[in-house]
């Protein structure tokens, strides 16, 4: 029988990763933030000094780096055997990970590595287009969603407590533009297609959504089982 898959999509600063995480380990799944692969790979080429115009070097330095995931106490990114958990979350990143998401060629290698955690565990995981294009057999999709406001404010209250403070107007259009940007592009768009779950989490705290989503997970177990 096929692994189980909670696929989360959303826009940026919907508390995708918050919630995922914790789905994840009341059900014993594992976590997978996609989004981190994206924020690697576009901070390896800021250090690299590659332009964005230069798609056969992306795509080559793609194919010689190492990503790996760790989730232990905190969740570790790490990128050819150093951790960039703080460094991929700065603004500079989030501003220009769009230019690596929309070349065809790395986002097939990053799929196939995706798919390849289902081969051994239930998982949840995250990011634009993982109930789209990773995974569309997956037994559940949840869209999460909510305004403008409270996803700048989330993402603010985010940085600063990992001791980066930010202009919440800044972040606000920084936002408006990435979303921009990730619903628009050709390749793999942020959608919301009709087999998605919608959840607008603006007024609801993270064990709402948590609860939501473990309960629909129930259900589904429940009716595959009967
Ligand atoms: O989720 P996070 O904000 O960390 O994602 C950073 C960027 O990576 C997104 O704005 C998007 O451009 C890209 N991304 C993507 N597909 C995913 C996850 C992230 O294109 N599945």
């Amino acid at each position: 029988m096929k692994k189980f898959v909670i696929a989360i999509d959303g826009p940026a600063g919907a508390g995708k990763s918050t919630v995922s995480r914790i789905v994840a380990k009341r059900l014993n799944f594992l976590y997978v933030d996609t989004g981190a692969m994206y924020r690697v790979l576009t901070l390896k080429a800021i250090k690299q000094n590659i332009k964005w115009e230069e798609r056969e070097k992306l795509i080559e330095m793609t194919k010689n780096t190492k990503i790996d995931l760790e989730d232990n106490e905190e969740y570790k990114v790490i990128l050819d055997g150093k951790d960039v958990s703080d460094e991929i979350r700065k603004e500079e990143i989030s501003k220009n990970s769009g230019y690596i998401a929309s070349i065809l060629e790395i986002r097939e290698i990053l799929w196939e590595i995706q798919r390849s955690f289902r081969e051994k565990y239930d998982i949840v995981m995250e990011g634009r287009d993982i109930g789209t294009k990773v995974f569309p057999d997956a037994q559940i999709k949840i869209f999460l969603d909510a305004s403008i406001e409270e996803r700048a404010k989330r993402r603010y209250l985010q940085l600063k407590e990992m001791g980066m403070e930010e202009d919440i107007e800044k972040i606000k259009k920084e936002i408006i533009e990435r979303d921009k940007k990730d619903k628009n592009r050709k390749i793999a768009p942020l959608i919301k297609s009709d087999d998605y779950y919608y959840i607008d989490t603006t007024n609801l705290t993270i064990e709402q959504v948590v609860e939501k989503i473990i309960y629909l997970y129930r259900k589904i177990i429940g009716e595959e089982k009967n």
